[in-house]
């Protein structure tokens, strides 16, 4: 009896302990100040009492042409603009790409030749991409119109024709799949351009290849807000639990389903972070 006393009490202690741990951490950039605002540590000392003390003018901030009627912001890099797929291999072996270059500037997956990948590496990235699934509807679930953007070559963004169309909400059409609902189905109608916009933070690694610091995704899908910054747990295996390799920086990847899937993609570029 005196045993199960004891051990209550140190499992008290140290879950009292923790919970004073995540306190510390939570208050370690912010303190009260006299009268009782919560300031961030930045912001110590006495409070100015003009304008000018709390504006600031260097380092300057990059000029970036937006995007528009278009075109691509002025530092981005392009990947596909529909002219050639020079920028790309086949995943599994690195040959030439076999996928549809098309007439109207997109490619389509030609199916079982497998996913291809850009032969350049990425990190942290801001990612534009378009993709159609095939007006002509077939099959249903996961069978229909199924794509991806794998970012780092790795975590899968879902590309899925999703109108009309049931499937498990963890891998539906904005999902990263099997970790992140989307918060909403933001899908055009089937044969549609859809747009991507993701914002990517790669997972960081140290020495001993254990993670430090878990990547984030955020997600805009035709304008709308479908991935707000979310954690990746790891990677996003159809079958078993996300897995947490090191790794560096890495390819953009597109997956061919291989079910005949005829998804099309185009106007690809990327502004690296
Ligand atoms: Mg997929």
């Amino acid at each position: 009896m005196k045993k199960i006393v004891t051990l209550i009490l140190l499992s008290t202690l140290v879950a009292t302990s923790c919970q004073e741990k995540v306190k510390e951490e939570a208050m370690e950039h912010i303190e009260k100040v006299d009268d009782g605002v919560i300031v961030h540590e930045e912001y110590s000392g006495p409070e100015p009492t003009e304008p000018e003390a709390t504006e600031f003018y260097e380092p300057k901030v990059p000029v970036v042409r937006p995007a528009s009627n278009g075109k691509i912001p002025s530092d981005a890099i392009v990947l596909f603009d529909g002219s050639s797929l020079d920028g790309w291999v086949t995943s599994k072996d690195s040959s030439a790409v076999q996928w549809h270059l098309n007439k109207d500037g997109s490619m389509t997956v030609k199916d079982k030749t497998g996913n291809i990948q850009t032969k350049q590496n990425f990190g942290d990235i801001q990612l534009h991409i378009e993709w159609a699934s095939p007006a002509e509807v077939q099959r249903e679930g996961q069978n229909r119109g199924n794509s991806g953007v794998f970012l780092n070559g790795i975590y899968e963004v879902q590309v899925l024709d999703q109108n009309d169309n049931d499937t498990y909400v963890n891998g539906q059409v904005g999902s990263i799949y099997k970790q992140h609902v989307p918060l909403a189905m933001a899908s055009l109608p089937s044969g549609e351009w859809n747009t991507y916009d993701i914002i990517y933070h790669s997972p960081e690694f140290n020495a001993d290849g254990g993670k430090i610091k878990s990547g984030t995704i955020t997600l805009i899908h035709n304008g709308i807000l479908v991935q707000d910054h979310v954690e990746l747990k790891g990677t996003t295996p159809y079958i078993g639990w996300p897995k947490n390799p090191p790794h560096g920086k890495g390819p953009l990847m597109l997956q061919d389903h291989g079910d005949n899937s005829r998804v099309s993609f185009r106007n690809i570029w990327v502004r690296e972070l």
